[in-house]
Parts: C-alpha cells; structure tokens; sequence
C-alpha cells in the first residue's frame, strides 16, 4: 500500500500513519519529497485497506500495489491452465465450440439440437433449464424438466452438457444430474454467495462477464471461485452495456487480448448474446477466435423462429454450419485446429 501525505501534512501525521502500519504488522518506507511525503506500507497489505488511511489527517490517499485476484492471475501461474471436460481440452491448442440453444423447450427440440451440434464437430451441448429473463412473464425455463431433457440429449450424442446455475438451492440436483460445466450468467457475476458455492466444488465453470463489469470486478468475481479450491473456471466474454441501441451488447473485442495477459484460465466468446442478431454472431465469432479466444459458445435453435427465449439471435441448423465450416478456414489459419 502506498500513502502518500497531503502537501502540508505534519509531522504527527507522518507518525500517526507509520503506527498504524506498524500496528498492523507491516513495516513503513518513508520518501520525502520536496512537496510531498510518500510511505509505503511494506509487507502483506491484505490486512490494510485504502479507507483505513484516507480518513487520517494530513493523508490525501492511499492505493493498493497488489492486485484484487492472485489465483488466477498469470503473474503467479504463467503457462495457460486448461479446463479438462470428460476429455476435452479447453484452453489449450484446440479452439471449442459450445452451443445449443438459449431453452431447453422440449425432447424433439433439444434432440435435434444435439444431433446438430455433434454433426457439426461442435463438443459441448448447452441448454438453459433455469433461465434468467428480464419479465417475470417471459418463459423461465422447463426447470427440473430441461434439466433432465438436456442430460438425455446431451448424453445420447455422448456430448458433455453445459446450463446455467441460478440459484443456490439448484446446486444439488446439478451434481445429481451430473452437469458437466455450470454456467454463471452475466446477472449473477456477483453474486458472491453462488461464486463461493460453486467454488467449493469440482466442476468447471463458466463465469459470464457482468452486463457492466470492469475487468477487474471479473477477474475478481473469478477469484472467489478460485479462493474455494475449484480453479476450473472460463472466463466468457458477451458484451457489455454500451451507448449503441444497433445491438443488444457491444461485443469488447480489447477484453480478450487484455484477459488473456492478466490471467491463466481460458476465454471463450458468446457472439449471439453480443450482437443479439443471428446475422451478427459470425462476424463476431471469427473476430473472437482471431483476437485470441480459446472458443464459442453459440446459440443454435433446430427452427429460430418458433424458439420460447432469444430466437432472433439463434443460428438455424443451415447457418450453423455454415458457419462451423468458415470457422474452420479461420483455425487453420490461426494454427489452432477446431475440435
Ligand atoms: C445465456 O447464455 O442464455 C444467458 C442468459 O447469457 P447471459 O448471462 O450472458 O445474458
Ligand atoms: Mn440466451
């Protein structure tokens, strides 16, 4: 922690902020300048915070030298960490496709979902049981239902199922169906009591970024996880709020590059939810893989426009593979090749 003292800070407030480090168990380093006075705090700062200076006389303020997450971070782990699911390698070489629709709707549906997806050479079928929608009045999900539809698609193509955890009380009967990689959508970012649950057990997790999360606040939500024991995580990008009504997210293409330095743990893209049109999503998903991510996660409906949630950004079967043939042009020029 760094302090530094207003301009006509005393002497005994030099001395009152050196105590108070002391007291906490650090060591003080003094830098007097000609107008003004630094101190570092010298030694683990967990235990001090800017505030606990800031109110002190003479101090104008104070900052943190660490950072908020050291789990993941690649200061202290620099080679990638892969994600290993029944098999698959997710962020290593290979790029990964997950997809499926937004809603689990039905057996016929969620069926032809997953024939479409092993079809296509996608490897992970997702599908929301549980899903958070903006109106109390719009399709919730199938619930228990979908959960287990899912499992019965997912599991008759041998693909690994990938849904979203909403609420605590739901954990249980994820581990009982066996869900192969929990998702943590973008509203639940922070919820700070899901990310310690999830974090005590041993599953992979995706961790949306947050409607209006900085880096930091991501990176940081991550490290709950990882502070449990479970380093399985994802990081997955799918827009942010902006200024821009022409679509639904603005996709932060910088936020990839950026993730990628910062942290071990590998990044995937959601174009669908970025755009918010399934016209957009292949523009979005090859300026994802080239900026770096390690995969997809697309929305594919067997018929988009009779879909219950987010049909107007749903690839139909015929643009899904088109698609998944252009991707796998852009692999092979990236050197990665597409599982
Ligand atoms: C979803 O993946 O269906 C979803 C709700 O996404 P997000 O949390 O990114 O809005
Ligand atoms: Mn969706």
């Amino acid at each position: 922690m760094i302090i530094v003292m207003k301009g006509p800070a005393t002497e005994s407030d030099i001395q009152s902020v050196i105590d108070k480090i002391r007291h906490a168990g650090l060591t003080e380093h003094v830098s007097r300048g000609t107008e003004r006075t630094i101190i570092g705090a010298v030694g683990d700062e967990r235990s001090l915070s800017p505030e606990m200076f800031e109110l002190m006389p003479g101090v104008e303020r104070a900052m943190r030298v660490l950072k908020d997450y050291r789990i993941v971070a690649r200061d202290v782990h620099p080679a990638n960490t892969v994600v290993h699911v029944r098999g698959l390698a997710i962020g290593g070489p290979e790029l990964q496709i997950f997809a499926g629709p937004a809603a689990v709707e039905s057996a016929v549906q969620m069926d032809a979902a997953a024939a479409i997806v092993k079809q296509t050479g996608a490897r992970l079928l997702c599908g929301g049981a549980f899903k958070p929608r903006t109106s109390p009045y719009a399709f919730q999900g199938l619930g228990m239902e979908g959960l287990e539809l899912l499992r019965d698609s997912a599991r008759g193509q041998g693909l690994p199922m990938v849904t979203e955890l909403l609420d605590v009380r739901q954990l249980e009967a994820f581990l009982e169906y066996d869900v192969d990689v929990i998702q943590i959508g973008a509203r639940n970012m922070q919820n700070i009591g899901l990310l310690k649950e999830v974090g005590r057990i041993n599953k992979p997790v995706i961790l949306k970024r947050g409607l209006s999360a900085t880096l930091n606040e991501w990176l940081t939500a991550a490290e709950y996880i990882a502070a449990g024991g479970n380093h399985n995580i994802i990081f997955c990008e799918r827009g942010i709020r902006s200024f821009e009504p022409s679509y639904r997210n603005t996709l932060d293409i910088s936020a990839i590059p950026v993730l990628k330095r910062e942290t071990h743990l590998p990044v995937i893209v959601d174009p669908c939810h970025s755009g918010g049109k399934a016209w957009m999503a292949p523009a979005l998903a090859k300026a994802s893989l080239a900026a770096g991510a390690d995969g997809l996660l697309l929305e594919v409906h067997p018929e988009p426009a009779s879909a219950l949630c987010d049909g107007d950004q749903a690839l139909s079967p015929d643009e899904f593979q088109q698609l998944m043939t252009e991707l796998s042009s852009l692999a092979a020029a990236l050197g990665r090749p597409l599982a």
